[in-house]
Formats: structure tokens, sequence, C-alpha cells
């Protein structure tokens, strides 16, 4: 039976429509062609990106992680103001950055492989490289994220990462503020926080760590999608000790390790969603990862309606999914 369902955090509905019989297994995940050209991202091939930015470890000759500027960046510090304005057709001026983690030396890893040490430089580069944009004092939005595999957008299989500083705060971190806002006036509770009171316990949970929940997605995007918040209040994810991150890292990697097992080759997106740059404390928000694997398309009815057909009810999921989180 389909039904209806909506996301607690930014409202978007979901039509969990499971096909019969369908099981979280049953999808086709595209092969990766190999590629043949020289890779940008390889050892010895550091003349081939932009100059870089930042490099972990940061001495010596041998890297664990580079930062670089994106090669064909969707934005740029330096871009000139545009020229005619509207009251109609707003615009602005295309200014931010947009770097490139290069997650590690070795082309064929993937970063479910890595160990916690080695997937924990990843987030490293990124607390640096946030705090850096936070103190330039020009931009509202820091985002994260990752594209593995072509259908989830990733043009090179070499393992990385993107970081966007924005000079805007993206609609659907938006929303989910101003859903918390309310949330936490008419509740007296943080939304996030209450979000992990019912998910620690209910049928979606994948793991309950000391300081993190993982858990299905009530009302997801796509089948599969996956979850992390903290059990602790927290509105920026960079104010993270580095033993809290690496314990957020090892969950991550569980969660990717389940994920692989189930689906080997999955392709997914991941993003973080913390608190705007520039803005006073805002107690009512609580950063999060989510995890959205590109396994149906994104088609008319998701354009037409901004809600989600997803083919596997998340408890069902989530089921298959606990044995495996190891
Ligand atoms: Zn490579
Ligand atoms: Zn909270
Ligand atoms: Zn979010």
């Amino acid at each position: 039976m389909p039904e209806i369902r909506e996301d607690p955090v930014s409202g978007r509905l979901a039509l969990v429509a499971p096909e019969r019989g369908r099981r979280p297994t049953d999808f086709r995940v595209p092969e990766e062609k190999t590629e043949t050209f020289r890779c940008p991202f390889c050892p010895g091939n550091e003349e081939l990106t932009p100059p870089e930015i930042l490099r972990l470890p940061p001495e010596g000759n041998s890297w664990k992680v580079r930062v670089v500027p994106n090669r064909y960046p969707a934005l740029h510090p330096e871009t000139a103001y545009a020229e005619s304005h509207s009251p109609f057709y707003r615009r602005s001026p295309g200014a931010g950055h947009h770097e490139v983690v290069i997650e590690t030396p070795d082309h064929g890893k993937p970063l479910h492989e890595f160990t916690p040490e080695e997937a924990d430089l990843l987030f490293q580069a990124f607390f640096l490289r946030a705090r850096e944009f936070a103190a330039e004092g020009r931009w509202r939005y820091v985002l994260l994220f990752k594209n593995r595999g072509r259908r989830a957008g990733a043009s090179l299989s070499h393992s990385h990462s993107q970081i966007l500083a924005l000079p805007f705060v993206p609609g659907l971190v938006e929303r989910e503020m101003v859903r918390a806002e309310a949330f936490l006036r008419e509740t007296g509770e943080c939304l996030f926080c209450r979000l992990v009171r019912e998910e620690a316990s209910g049928p979606r949970i994948l793991a309950v760590d000391e300081h993190f929940v993982a858990f299905q997605a009530f009302a997801p995007r796509q089948p599969l999608e996956t979850w992390i918040v903290s059990r602790i209040h927290g509105q920026t994810f960079w104010e993270m000790t580095s033993d809290l991150r690496l314990e957020f890292v090892a969950l991550l990697l569980r969660i990717l390790r389940a994920l692989e097992a189930t689906l080997p080759g999955l392709p997914y997106n991941f993003f973080l969603h913390t608190e705007p740059l520039g803005s006073p404390a805002l107690p009512f928000f609580h950063w999060h990862l989510e995890l959205v694997p590109a396994l149906t398309r994104v088609a008319g009815f998701e354009w037409g309606a901004e809600a989600y057909i997803v083919p596997v009810r998340p408890e069902e999921a989530a089921a298959f999914l606990r044995p495996l989180i190891k």
C-alpha cells in the first residue's frame, strides 16, 4: 500500500510505494568505466591541478589529503558584479569558493575502505577550510558534499569531495531552519534532538553509538537514504573535538561499508548541514549528515511535485542493513 510521508525536518514529501517483492538489493548499480587518461588526483600528477591550497600532513613530500581549487568552479571569489539590475530579475555576483578535497593518494581506494584515521583527514581538511571561510567574513554558508559514482555526479573515480563557500544560505537549509525554529517555539525542544530520540528506539535505527545515531530517513528521497545525527546538541559541525570527529567518521565508515555490502559500487551523495556563517547563534539548529544514494531516477514526478517516489520501505531497508553494520 502506498503511503505519503512528510520529512519532519524539511517538510518534503515522499511517496513510499513498495514494489511487490522489491528488496534493498534489487537495484542495478551501473558499471563504472575504467579511465584511461592521466588522473589529475594521483601522486606525481600534482601539476595537473590548480595550485594546492592545503595538504595533510602539511610537511613533507608524501601527502594523504590535498585541497585544490575546482578546475571548473561554480563560484569564484573574484567575480565581477553583474552589470544590469532589474527589480524583477534579481541577480548578484557568483562569488564564492569551490574546492576539491582529494581524499587519498591511492587511485583505486574508495572511501569505505579507508581506516577511520585516513577518513578523518577529509574532515580535518574540511574543519580547516570552513574556519578559514568563516574568518573571511564574506560568506553565508560552507557546504561539504561528496559525489561517488557517475550516476551520483562524480566525473572522476579517484575518491574526492567538494567544499563550497556560498554567498547565500541554501534553500533546503533555510527551510530546515524555519521549521526547527517553529518546532522549538511550539514544543520547547530542538527538532533534531527530538528526531534522535524518536529514531534511537524506532524501526529505522541502524546504530546508536555513544555520541551519534544513524538511521534510515522516515521520508526518504531514495532507497537506503541514511542520516547521521549527533546525540549532543550542537549547531556547528566544525566545533566538534577531534575525539568526537573520529567517532563520527568511524560510524560513517561502518554505514558506507554496510551500504557497499548491500549494493557493491553504490553511487551516492552525502552532504553536511551545519548552521550558516555570520549569523547569531541559532539554538534551534543542529548539524547532521544526509547520505542519499543515486538508485532511482529523478524524473517528471520528482521535478513536477518536488516529492519523491521510493520503492522500498525505510523500515525494511533498516532491518536489512542492521545486521551488516559491524
Ligand atoms: Zn587517481
Ligand atoms: Zn538538538
Ligand atoms: Zn538537512
